[in-house]
């Protein structure tokens, strides 16, 4: 199918903001050699070269005349004032779930499957709408972090956007609807993880909790795939067999004894590469046709380089996902059964 030819152009401002390096190489594009993933936009400015452009970005997405309604969504300190020099630590998030409580001292026990649902029920009773337990794996950890010995176990934990909400980015001055449910939906998979941090500790276990959406230590994404909570998508974000692409991350690692899931191979990689939506909506273009290799994994990647000067004219953007037919409601459920029935085909044939 030939590509859309993407009119959009990068304003010299969002150019000027980006770092003689590129993106997709500190991400590893091309590379066939395993690797920890480095830091990257999403950590705090000291751990890579894009401060200029996340200043740029944040300063787009929270300093218009309009963003008081976005920082309040984010539940972003009301003292935030973009303009000032180091933007990370300028912008703290607050009031997302209660504050983490000391590990009690006796530890109680019990066995992991009695644990395993004590621990989905809590979570989905608090804020998760799905929720996927994994072994945390030591590959999961950017270049330069590290993790805590108990961090054994990660629940991941996942809360959808509101679709008629979301369906309105990109957020551009005069509709910020898109990224107020984006800012709603990160504080919403805040507090939950922030709930289910203090849950566990009252057990007697150790925990860390990673909120969204200022990168930490572990790498979400793979985490989320090995908890069972979906495949990784063309638009380079996962896709749930309930919540489509429309959906947000929080996780809680833990040394508490937990049963793990098994990665939900439902159809969603398999439709990926017969569908274009995404890559047709994606005003710079930046979402490959194809898997990419990246640090020796052949997957679905999307150009950081084209992709975030729009991310920061467009608020968070989110048109990949917003357009993406898993997300519309009601359709996730049909396009699950018509690609079960299509493997079944392939392998009857
Ligand atoms: S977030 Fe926007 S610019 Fe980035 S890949 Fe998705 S549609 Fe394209
Ligand atoms: S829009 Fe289509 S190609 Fe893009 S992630 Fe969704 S299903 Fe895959």
């Amino acid at each position: 199918m030939p590509r859309r030819t993407s009119t959009w152009q990068a304003p010299v401002e969002a150019l000027a903001a980006m770092p003689e390096v590129s993106g997709n190489t500190v991400n590893g594009l091309d590379e066939t050699e395993r690797r920890p993933a480095s830091p990257f936009f999403w950590h705090e400015q000291q751990y890579h070269e894009f401060g200029d452009m996340q200043k740029y970005t944040l300063n787009i997405m929270y300093g218009l005349e309009d963003g008081g309604e976005i920082c309040e969504a984010f539940r972003i300190n009301e003292n935030f004032d973009p303009a000032l020099g180091d933007v990370a630590q300028n912008r703290q998030f607050v009031h997302r779930g209660p504050e983490p409580t000391e590990v009690a001292s006796e530890k109680i026990t019990q066995s992991a499957e009695q644990w395993t649902q004590q621990v989905k029920e809590f979570a989905l009773s608090h804020h998760a709408d799905v929720v996927g337990i994994a072994r945390m794996s030591r590959n999961w950890v950017y270049e330069g972090f590290s993790i805590n010995d108990y961090e054994k176990n990660v629940i991941v934990i996942g809360v959808g956007h509101d679709y008629d909400e979301i369906k309105e980015a990109p957020s551009l001055p005069g509709n910020n609807r898109g990224i107020v449910e984006v800012g709603k939906q990160y504080t919403r998979a805040a507090t939950a993880a922030a709930e289910l941090n203090n849950f566990i500790r009252a057990q007697g276990y150790s925990t860390n909790c990673y909120p969204g959406p200022t990168a930490q230590a572990v790498m979400m994404i793979p985490a989320a795939v090995e908890a069972g909570l979906g495949e990784l998508g063309k638009h380079g974000t996962l896709i749930n067999r309930e919540l489509g692409a429309s959906f947000r991350l929080s996780a809680v690692t833990t040394n508490m004894p937990l049963e793990f899931d098994q990665p939900d191979v439902f159809g969603a990689d398999d439709f990926c590469t017969r569908c274009q939506v995404c890559r047709d909506a994606c005003p710079p273009d930046a979402i490959f046709d194809d898997k990419q290799w990246v640090r020796d994994e052949k997957k679905w990647y999307v150009n950081f380089d084209k992709c975030i000067p729009y991310f920061a004219e467009a608020r968070g953007c989110a048109i990949c996902i917003a357009v993406c037919p898993w997300s519309r409601p009601g359709i996730a459920d049909n396009l699950v059964v018509k690609m079960a029935k299509r493997r079944k085909k392939l392998a009857d044939s």
